[in-house]
């Protein structure tokens, strides 16, 4: 039931794109304004909000978050408040005059209204057709990533995750600190693969990684190094047969926790039995 309305909340945003032949890099400021809503920056005194939606009377007014410095998180933030607005949470929020609504964009709520609201954002800021689009014009894995970041002016960890929801590539991607996974997520492609197994939260990263050896040195993360080497899906997820694949890193920075893809290059001729069929990106 909320996965639906989570991909109904993306299928909006994507729906408002197309009908109001929206570009890339989508104007958050623009669209904020065409519905008279004003956007203000805001230095933020509690930590963890990352904006709020205001009521004004008739009119609503959006605050977002400033000690987060990426460009990426704050369109993200923009966005999110949109979301309460387009997708009608309004009079729900400011029922009892209320008149403020404190967000926490990012999908690291558990309230369905601000999951739908990052879902929305998601699908604003990188919605599927053009996106799709662009990332097919570079080859698969970091490099598709970097350049859509670019094109969509969105942080490359949402712009990674995006990926990797949208690519017909086998490709994962996961976001460690220290020697653990925070979190992962697979394309449909490499999920399918024979015996795959996800990385739950909290797993230790598999021991011969290069993403596991890059962690060890704290500087590597913080000035944002990058390297990357080749690996095999047993390594990391347990596939039943060794098929080799790429495994690019890069720190994150200031987040402080590292970016890993992994690019699989699946043979042409399926034997697990599955329906995984071309075509790829590019
Ligand atoms: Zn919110």
């Amino acid at each position: 039931m909320s996965d639906r309305r989570l991909k109904d909340a993306t299928l909006q945003a994507e729906i408002l794109v197309r009908d109001e032949s929206l570009a890339l890099p989508i104007d958050v400021l623009a669209l904020a304004k065409s519905r008279d809503i004003l956007v203000e920056a805001k230095p933020s005194t509690e930590k963890g909000v990352s904006g709020m939606l205001l009521r004004v009377g008739d009119d609503f007014a959006i605050g977002y978050a400033t000690h987060i410095k990426s460009i990426g998180f704050q369109r993200f933030s923009i966005a999110h408040e949109l979301g309460h607005y387009f997708l009608g949470h309004t009079d729900a929020m400011f029922r009892d005059c209320k008149t403020a609504h404190e967000s926490q964009a990012g999908f690291g709520s558990k309230e369905l209204i601000e999951l739908e609201a990052d879902h929305f954002a998601a699908g604003l800021l990188m919605p599927s057709e053009l996106f799709k689009e662009e990332a097919a014009m570079h080859c698969d894995g970091l490099a598709a990533i970097e350049r859509v970041a670019e094109k969509c002016q969105t942080s490359i960890t949402s712009s990674a995750i995006r990926y990797a929801q949208l690519t017909d590539a086998a490709v994962a991607i996961i976001v460690s600190s220290k020697s653990s996974v925070d979190y992962c997520f697979a394309s449909q492609a490499l999920r399918a693969v024979k015996g795959y197994r996800h990385p739950v939260k909290g797993s230790v990263l598999p021991r011969d990684s290069l993403t596991r050896d890059f962690n060890q040195t704290a500087s590597n993360i913080a000035r944002g190094e990058r390297s990357d080497d080749l690996t095999d899906l047993c390594t990391w997820f347990r596939a039943d047969d060794e098929i080799e694949a790429s495994e690019e890193v890069i720190g994150l920075g200031d987040y402080g926790r590292t970016l890993t893809i992994i690019t699989a290059d699946l043979p042409d001729e399926d034997e697990s039995g599955t329906e995984w069929t071309a075509p790829r990106f590019r």
